[in-house]
């Protein structure tokens, strides 16, 4: 079985590694146009802010490990053209330039995304850069290495984690975001607000509720929103990501925003073409739809799908929750499934409690508070979504809540779940019981 993979970073490394330990006598060539494999952009925020020292320890594979497990690896090799009729792809070798044709009897497309560049005039200056890969982290950081002002647009997860970064860094920073609150997909006013306030606290200037209309300057940037006028040494744009999937357009169904559809074994409409990671659109378990969710926790499991199930398929995906956290100056900040707003937009008739409470009893020589919030089906009672957020690492909290959601369980179920109580750890009932027995009474209401 001759398998190509298009893209190498953590959806294709997984699909090629399982495929290689399932099926040793497969032939994988896979093609990475870059010139690295596996970076884990999580940690992009860790470097510029200064606690992971060494970029190199944010790669957990290499082309040589692949090919010592059996694979042809190709970097610099981009995929120029797809034709799923003659099973071939054109090739270009980066290095030199030269193209070839290539065969396969089953394709990997694990090509993942590219930050939007929204249509801004000006978006092009030289001091405007990107926040992907690990070019991108290079770059960023030998910029502000000489840049004392930075701006920052879009303040979703990863807006947020950069402005702290740099914040942190000794730089003065400017956030701003056509939205009223940062992070607004995924956390209630409740816990922006607290957030908010902190990155004030830390200097960093917020310039929410503003739309970015130009941006000009030559060694200095000038951003003007509709509001207000910045000026910056570096812009970085963080306005969101779309699938890379140019090369396979009109030839795979897709859903508007240009993310493939795959079926339960990670097969696209073609069945000898499977996809992966930020390519694909997910199976979104809380409105049992399809949803653009590009995480790494979706692109690592649905890579060891693809290995999994590229002979026969055989393992099925059971979707996911969009389970995420990160951490801003001493919050952890933590969330699964739905907002209430996005519940609404939905179509489901869904409501949420917010409950404060410290995680351990207050006999104990420190505590600390933990706001949370669940949204749950009004009808159904099942749960739907829920954030957490304290300076207490709570985030292995989202997971059980994301467990809760995979499971269809309601907030029933989750107000008397058994939970380990010992005042090292929490109450008689843990804080996940308590604030589903808060869902509960205004259930009952
Ligand atoms: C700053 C930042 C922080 C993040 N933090 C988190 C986090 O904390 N947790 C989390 O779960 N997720 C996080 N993510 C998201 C996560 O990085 C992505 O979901 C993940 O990288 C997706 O992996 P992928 O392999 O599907 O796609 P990608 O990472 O997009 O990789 C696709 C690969 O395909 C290659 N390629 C594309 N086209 C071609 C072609 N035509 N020919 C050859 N090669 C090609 C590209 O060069 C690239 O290497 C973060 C992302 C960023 C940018």
């Amino acid at each position: 079985m001759k398998i190509a993979v298009i893209g190498c970073t953590h959806a294709g490394t997984f699909a090629i590694k399982t495929v290689l330990a399932e099926h040793p006598d497969a032939e994988v060539t896979v093609y990475e146009k870059n010139d690295n494999i596996s970076f884990l952009s999580c940690g992009i925020a860790l470097y510029l802010g200064g606690e992971v020292k060494d970029p190199q320890g944010l790669f957990y594979s290499s082309p040589e490990e692949l090919s010592k497990l059996g694979a042809t690896v190709k970097m610099q090799h981009s995929v120029e053209s797809v034709d799923p009729d003659k099973k071939e792809l054109t090739v270009k070798n980066l290095e030199d330039n030269t193209e070839f044709t290539d065969t396969y009897d089953k394709l990997v497309v694990t090509s993942g995304s590219w930050p939007v560049i929204p249509p801004i005039p000006g978006v092009d200056n030289k001091n405007v850069y990107l926040c992907k890969n690990y070019g991108h982290a290079k770059a960023l950081f030998e910029k502000a290495k000489d840049a004392k002002r930075i701006i920052v647009i879009g303040a979703g997860y990863i807006g947020a984690e950069l402005a702290e970064a740099y914040s942190k860094s000794g730089h003065d920073v400017t956030l701003l975001d056509g939205a009223d609150r940062v992070m607004p997909k995924y956390f209630d006013s409740e816990f922006t607000d607290v957030i908010e306030q902190d990155f004030r606290d830390h200097g960093v200037t917020l310039g929410l509720g503003e739309k970015v209309q130009e941006i000009s300057g030559d060694d200095v940037a000038t951003v003007k929103t509709d509001k207000n006028s910045y000026e910056a040494d570096l812009v970085v744009l963080c306005v969101g990501f779309r699938p890379n999937n140019d090369l396979v357009k009109g030839k795979l169904d897709m859903t508007d925003n240009g993310a493939l559809i795959t079926n339960d074994y990670m097969q696209t409409s073609n069945p000898d073409i499977y996809a992966a990671g930020d390519s694909v659109a997910v199976h979104y378990n809380p409105t049992h739809g399809l949803a653009y969710i590009p995480l790494a926790t979706n692109a690592v499991r649905q890579g060891i799908l693809v290995g999994k199930n590229i002979e026969t398929p055989t393992v099925k995906y059971i979707g996911t929750q969009s389970s995420s956290g990160l951490k801003l100056y001493d919050q952890i900040m933590v969330s699964t499934g739905l907002t209430l707003d996005s519940a609404k937009r939905a179509g489901i008739n869904a409501d949420r409690v917010v409950v404060k409470d410290n995680y351990r009893p207050e006999f104990m020589p420190t505590t600390a508070e933990v706001l949370m919030s669940l949204v749950y089906d009004k009808d159904s009672r099942k749960i739907l979504g829920g954030s957490l957020m304290s300076t207490y690492d709570i985030s292995q909290s989202a997971n059980t809540l994301s467990v809760c959601i995979q499971d269809g369980d309601t907030i029933d179920e989750l107000a008397m779940v058994d939970m380990l109580f010992q005042p090292q750890f929490d109450r008689p009932f843990n804080y996940l019981n308590i604030l589903a027995q808060a869902a509960q009474a205004k259930a009952d209401k």
